[in-house]
């Protein structure tokens, strides 16, 4: 069985975001780029998969601009088979990316696909669950477990108060959490034999993907600014402040 697993090229999660001059959007001049963290998880899970023979192969994608491919090889260097590229340099909404992936689900028929939670970005959450819509296939969304079986998969899900288990027919869509593993490295080994991996290149025409932005961004601000704190000198100060000032107690 193929694993079909997007990969998202974002800021890097350690980086401090800066916001436009003009609030128009978030400066990406000269900043660190990497794999989204929750696709990093899709990955290993989808390589631990195949390593337990329960897949055969694992296929990453990206839609996005050239660059796209370091965050592709980066998934080919941790394990992956192969890449395909789906080459863009416009915005694209989750929706534009769902159609886009769901063009390459028919072409290529994997039996999961594997997406993350959501993208640190944009923070929308609505891939997975728009490619899911558009399929008819099962969602198993926020997986912190993954149990594949003949012809189903047990998806653990982390929903507010505990746990949930759900059984999907496959194919299916699950959507990985930040607990279901710990992604690994890759070696310095696997990085060079990276370098080898076939990366097919497509466009969104390709698919019939019409991916004009349905949204328009108003604004983007930075969070306001934390007010500097104080020190206090007793603990019956600190208990009066919370009182009468903080007004917590
Ligand atoms: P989002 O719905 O934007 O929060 O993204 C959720 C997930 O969808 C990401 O973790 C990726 O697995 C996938 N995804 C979103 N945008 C892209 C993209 N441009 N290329 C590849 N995968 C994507």
């Amino acid at each position: 069985m193929k694993i079909l697993v997007p990969v998202k090229r974002v800021i890097d999660y350690n980086v401090k975001v800066r916001v436009k001059a003009d609030g128009s959007g978030v400066d990406l001049a000269n900043v660190k780029m990497s794999m989204n963290p929750f696709d990093e998880i899709s990955v290993e899970e989808a390589l631990r998969l195949k390593e337990a023979g329960k897949a055969t192969e694992v296929v990453v994608v990206s839609v996005g601009p050239q660059q796209a491919t370091e965050t592709l090889r980066t998934g080919l260097a941790m394990g992956a088979d192969r890449g395909i590229l789906v080459k863009t340099d416009e915005t694209t909404e989750p929706l534009a990316v769902a159609k886009i992936l769901k063009g390459i689900v028919e072409a290529e028929e994997p039996g999961l696909v594997i997406v993350g939670k959501q993208a640190i970005d944009d923070d929308c959450n609505q891939t997975g669950q728009m490619l899911s819509a558009l399929l008819g296939w099962s969602q198993g969304t926020f997986a912190s477990k993954v149990d594949l079986g003949e012809g189903t998969v047990d998806v653990t899900r982390e929903v507010d108060g505990g746990l949930q288990t759900v059984k999907l027919k496959l194919p299916a869509i699950v959507t990985t959490d930040l607990r279901l593993n710990e992604p690994r490295y890759a070696s310095l080994p696997n990085i060079m034999k990276a370098k080898k991996k076939p990366i097919d290149e497509k466009t969104p025409a390709d698919f019939g993907v019409d991916i004009t932005p349905r949204l328009t961004v108003v604004k983007t601000a930075e969070p306001p600014a934390r007010e500097a704190g104080i020190k206090v000198g007793s603990v019956s100060e600190l208990v009066d402040k919370l009182k009468n000032e903080a007004g917590v107690l």
